[in-house]
C-alpha cells in the first residue's frame, strides 16, 4: 500500500469556486464515489486534499490552496483509508452472508461519511434475520480470513464463482477474494484480513422502490464509536430514571403517555378558563369613543391565543394581548361591530418594524425578534390608544 509518493503536476486549473484542480503524472489517491466507496484524503506538499474526482480517464485532486512546485510530495491519510477499507470489506462480508443464507442479492452499495448502505432484492427482512446475519458476519471476522487481491483474464471470469458479475469487463479484472467467504470483482480499497473489520453492525432497514430493502450498517471503528455513544445515552437515561437499562424503554413510553394525557387535560382546563377570563376582561374594559378597549399581558402564549379567539367570537371589543414568554408577540383584534381600525394600526407597525406575522379574520399576530421593539409598540398602545399610564 503506497501512502507516500512523489509526483509531477501535469495540469492545474482553478474552477469558478476558486478551488485548485491538480492532475498528476502518477497517483495512489482513490477517487470519490468509485465503486460506491468514499475517496482518499491527505495532503499534497502539505496542503489538504479536499476531494478526488475522476473525470473520464483523468483523476483530479482538489485543493483550496495553490501548490507552487512542479514536483510534489503526496501523502494519503492512513486513518481515513483504513476506515473506508473497513466499511468496504465489511460490505463484502455482509453481502455474501445475505446471499448465502437468505438468497438476498446486493443490488447496490453506497458509503457516506456517517454510514453505509446496501440495497437487497428482497422485502423480507426481520429482526431475527438481521441478528443471524450479524452473528454469521462476526464468525467470519473472528476466523481472521485473508483478503487477497489479484488480477485474472476476463476469459476466466465465467468459470469462477463470483458473487456478482458486472457487464463490460476490461481485459484484466481485479479480484478481491476473502478466503472461503467471498469472491468478488472489485476495484476498491480493502483491509488485509477480516479480523481488521472488527465488527459489523446493522443499524436499521427500510423498504425502497416497493420491492427492495435498504440496509444501513457500520463497520470497525465506526461501529465501536456508535456503541459508545448509544451506551452513554442509555446509561445516562437509566441513571436519570433510576431504573435498569432493560426497563428504560417501557418507563419512557409510560411517562411519555402520561405527559401527553396531562397536556390534553391542561388544554381542556385552559379552554374552560377562557370564558371566565374573557368575561372579566370585558367587564373591566376601558370605554372610549363608543368602543371598549382591552389590554392584557399573558404568561402563557397558548392561553393568549384562546382568549383572542374567544373575544372575537363573543364581544365587539378592540383588544391588545401580549406575551413575552419565549419570543415576544402581540395579538391585535376586534369584534365585527367595533369601530376602531386596529388591524390597520397593526399592519402599520408590522411594516415600520419589519415584523414577522400575519392574520386571519379580525386578528393579527405580530412576532418580535427582541423585547425592545415589543416594549416600544406596547408603550404606543398605552399612551396613544388606551391613554393609560400602566396596565
Ligand atoms: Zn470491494
Amino acid at each position: 500500500m503506497t501512502l507516500k509518493f512523489k509526483a509531477n503536476i501535469l495540469k492545474k486549473f482553478v474552477n469558478n469556486e476558486g478551488l485548485f484542480h491538480l492532475k498528476l503524472d502518477r497517483t495512489y489517491f482513490y477517487p470519490d464515489g468509485a465503486g460506491g466507496q468514499l475517496g482518499d484524503r491527505g495532503t499534497i506538499n502539505g496542503k489538504r486534499v479536499l476531494g478526488v474526482i475522476k473525470q473520464g480517464d483523468e483523476i483530479l485532486h482538489i485543493l483550496a490552496e495553490d501548490v507552487k512546485n512542479k514536483e510534489v510530495l503526496c501523502e494519503i491519510d492512513l486513518e481515513r483509508r483504513f476506515d473506508v477499507s473497513q466499511q468496504h470489506t465489511g460490505q463484502h462480508i455482509l453481502s455474501t452472508v445475505f446471499q448465502k443464507k437468505f438468497n438476498a442479492h446486493t443490488l447496490s452499495f453506497h458509503m457516506s461519511e456517517e454510514y453505509s448502505t446496501i440495497d437487497l432484492d428482497t422485502i423480507y427482512l426481520t429482526k431475527e434475520i438481521a441478528k443471524e446475519v450479524e452473528m454469521k458476519c462476526f464468525e467470519y471476522i473472528i476466523a481472521a480470513k485473508d483478503v487477497k487481491i489479484y488480477f485474472v483474464d476476463k476469459s476466466k471470469v465465467s468459470s469462477m464463482p463470483f458473487r456478482k458479475i458486472p457487464q463490460n469487463l476490461p481485459a484484466k479484472v481485479r479480484v478481491v477474494e476473502i478466503t472461503g467467504v467471498d469472491l468478488s470483482l472489485c476495484g476498491g480499497t480493502h483491509v488485509k484480513n477480516t479480523a481488521e473489520v472488527g465488527l459489523i453492525k446493522i443499524l436499521k432497514w427500510e423498504k425502497v422502490k416497493g420491492k427492495n430493502t435498504r440496509v444501513y450498517f457500520l463497520c470497525g471503528n465506526r461501529a465501536i464509536k456508535d456503541y459508545q455513544l448509544k451506551n452513554s445515552i442509555l446509561y445516562n437515561t437509566s441513571n436519570m430514571l433510576s431504573i435498569g437499562i432493560k426497563d428504560v424503554f417501557e418507563k419512557v413510553k409510560r411517562e411519555h403517555e402520561e405527559l401527553m394525557a396531562t397536556f390534553k387535560m391542561m388544554r381542556r382546563l385552559k379552554r374552560e378558563l377562557v370564558s371566565y377570563i374573557v368575561d372579566e376582561l370585558y367587564a373591566n374594559a376601558i370605554v372610549k369613543d363608543g368602543d371598549r378597549y382591552i389590554l392584557r399581558q399573558f404568561k402563557d402564549a397558548e392561553m393568549m391565543r384562546y382568549v383572542a379567539a374567544e373575544l372575537v367570537k363573543k364581544y365587539d371589543v378592540v383588544f391588545f394581548l401580549g406575551t413575552t414568554n419565549g419570543k415576544p408577540s402581540l395579538m391585535l383584534g376586534k369584534g365585527d361591530k367595533a369601530k376602531y381600525d386596529v388591524l390597520s394600526y397593526a399592519m402599520n407597525w408590522k411594516e415600520r418594524l419589519a415584523l414577522r406575522g400575519g392574520g386571519k379574520r379580525n386578528i393579527i399576530t405580530l412576532l418580535f425578534e427582541e423585547k425592545g421593539s415589543f416594549e416600544s409598540m406596547l408603550g404606543d398602545i398605552k399612551q396613544n390608544i388606551m391613554e393609560v399610564k400602566d396596565v
